[in-house]
């Protein structure tokens, strides 16, 4: 009911009921930071063309552009037909040219975003590894039923979608880099303390994930901590557990079984 009063009151007389919900199923699923994502269960009203089923992109980008992202699509459908054998999520990818677009959609300072089944990208995330990454989210989150996936930690989601998605911001060469150089990252120990989203957000606040934009404004190079360790972690279960391995985590979650109980068991 909270949540219908906070969404209620900007757009109250614009938007028809399904939106309304749509939105706070949104909020509830992404555990989104604002209430702007909402606006993308109606891209068409703030400003995004239609390019195919499951892609809007802001009015006046060029065929190359719609192009290239039709094909990176593509190649992050193949990354999670890898990772997950078979893809359920089917998410619609929203992607933003200007920074107006992406601050309109609640994006600002980020390379992408997921609310449910809806992704939106930056002009900086739009490749695969960024549409890869939001997917992996979205799969969890149409794989996992609602308990289980608040079983699930954010740390554990992160990595997954850092092993699937491949970007090199924070590969394990990444890690490598801020290791060799002492760059604060969270060790294990603390990294598995981040369960939920705000201790997560909080995390990325302590270990400065979200100041690149300074960094590139200074010409140094960008870090990105808590995503490398996430991804750190995650990535030789992975290598040792594979898709098998994800999917009897998913079917153990979903059982009732603890996720800490089922994650140590390796
Ligand atoms: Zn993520």
């Amino acid at each position: 009911m909270m949540y219908m009063q906070m969404i209620e009151t900007p757009f109250v007389g614009r938007f028809t009921r399904p939106w309304l919900l749509a939105a706070v199923l949104a909020l509830t699923l992404g555990g989104c930071t604002n209430l702007r994502g909402g606006k993308l269960w109606a891209p068409e009203a703030f400003g995004l063309v239609r390019v195919s089923e499951n892609l809007y992109v802001e009015a006046g980008a060029d065929a190359p552009t719609q192009a290239s992202l039709q094909d990176a699509m593509r190649r992050a459908e193949g990354a999670m037909q890898a990772a997950f054998g078979e893809v359920l999520s089917r998410p619609v990818v929203h992607a933003c040219l200007s920074e107006e677009c992406l601050y309109r959609f609640g994006g600002q300072g980020t390379f992408a975003k997921v609310y449910g089944n809806r992704i939106l990208l930056s002009k900086r995330g739009m490749n695969w590894h960024f549409i890869a990454h939001e997917w992996s989210h979205a799969e969890l989150s149409k794989r996992l039923g609602l308990s289980a996936w608040r079983g699930m930690p954010q740390w554990f989601d992160e990595g997954v979608a850092v092993v699937v998605s491949e970007a090199p911001e924070h590969s394990e060469q990444h890690w490598q880099y801020l290791d060799a150089r002492g760059i604060a990252k969270p060790g294990r120990d603390e990294l598995l303390t981040y369960k939920t989203l705000a201790q997560w957000l909080a995390a990325g606040d302590r270990f400065q994930d979200g100041k690149n934009a300074e960094r590139r404004a200074r010409g140094e190079p960008e870090i990105y901590a808590l995503y490398a360790a996430a991804g750190h972690e995650v990535r030789p279960w992975f290598a040792q557990l594979g898709t098998a391995g994800l999917l009897q985590l998913v079917a153990q979650l979903n059982a009732g079984e603890d996720f800490s109980a089922v994650y140590a068991k390796r």
